[in-house]
């Protein structure tokens, strides 16, 4: 097995110590660099999760995308953007029945999402989340 540990964001291998200490103080392997990276951020903890998420499934998104104006949380650029909400009033059943149903209609050409930041606090509704990004995301590759 191999049992080298790799910085998610740039791929540097990172000794044991910095592993430890990235996994017990971000949840993630990085190298230094990126763990200051991730210190001076402002992106929310429910977009990095969902960033490293996406990352992890081989989408090529970014965290804390600015185009022109506009800021999103995450971006797959020119394909998608998406957008955490953390004021969501809704209740998560009924944001993740609007979640998925807006999913479809992705399909259509519409490159904007908004997804509760509680649903993505949700072990089992952020699976469910990032099952169906990924797909779309799968998809948006293919006609892109
Ligand atoms: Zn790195």
């Amino acid at each position: 097995m191999n049992n080298s540990h790799l910085c998610l964001e740039c791929g540097a291998s990172l000794s044991e110590g910095v592993y430890t200490y990235s996994i017990d103080t971000y949840n993630f392997p990085l190298c230094q660099n990126h763990q200051r990276w991730l210190d001076t951020t402002l992106a929310t903890e429910e977009a990095i999760k969902l960033y490293f998420a996406l990352k992890l499934n081989n989408i090529p998104a970014l965290l804390d995308y600015v185009e022109g104006q506009r800021k999103v949380d995450i971006a797959i650029p020119g394909k998608l953007f998406i957008h955490i909400d953390t004021q969501s009033d809704a209740s998560n059943e009924q944001a993740l029945t609007e979640l998925l149903r807006n999913f479809y209609s992705l399909k259509d050409g519409i490159p904007s999402v908004t997804i509760p930041a509680e649903l993505v606090q949700s072990h089992y509704e952020f699976n469910l989340i990032l099952d169906r990004l990924v797909e779309v995301c799968t998809d948006l590759k293919k006609t892109g």
